[in-house]
């Protein structure tokens, strides 16, 4: 059982578009861990989570068991779900099963409004028009029972 409270999350939960996909998913599915279920579990019900330090306020992104920074137990805080494109690269040749028939496709680094980088796909976009500095919005793909995964597509808002 992890030492975080899993139910004490802060912030508006469930408010991202969710995709159920369950039906239809044959790529890998996240090995889940005590800290990581939290994440995903969250995210199956339409929630971006990130981890937000309560001594020292560092926020950050993979969920870990301790602040990376001060070694604190971080708490839970559901994102706004807004961000803008990093860096990003375009897939042309998958080579790995499922994902052959997403190609071209863009796996982008989303930097949050909240503060963490995340890594992510940006869809709902023609992959050349996809640019650093660009507003994404998340959306959740349902893809297992219990499992959600965070992806990308433009028109966040800076509010
Ligand atoms: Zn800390």
């Amino acid at each position: 059982m992890s030492q975080m409270a899993s139910q004490n999350i802060r912030g508006r939960q469930g408010t991202l578009e969710i995709v159920d996909v369950t039906d239809t998913w044959v790529k890998p599915v996240p090995d889940l861990d005590p800290v990581s279920a939290t994440y995903f579990r969250a995210a199956h019900d339409g929630t971006l989570l990130i981890q937000r330090c309560p001594s020292c306020g560092a926020t950050q992104h993979y969920p870990r068991h301790v602040c990376r920074t001060c070694a604190a137990i971080p708490e839970w805080e559901a994102a706004g779900g807004r961000g803008t494109i990093y860096t990003f690269t375009v897939v042309r040749q998958a080579g790995m099963r499922g994902f052959d028939a997403d190609a071209p496709y863009v796996i982008a680094l989303i930097d949050l409004d909240e503060g963490p980088r995340m890594m992510g796909n940006v869809t709902d976009c023609p992959v050349d028009e996809v640019h650093i500095g660009q507003r994404v919005q998340a959306y959740q793909l349902r893809i297992a029972d219990g499992i959600g995964l965070p992806q990308w597509r433009p028109g966040a808002t800076s509010d």
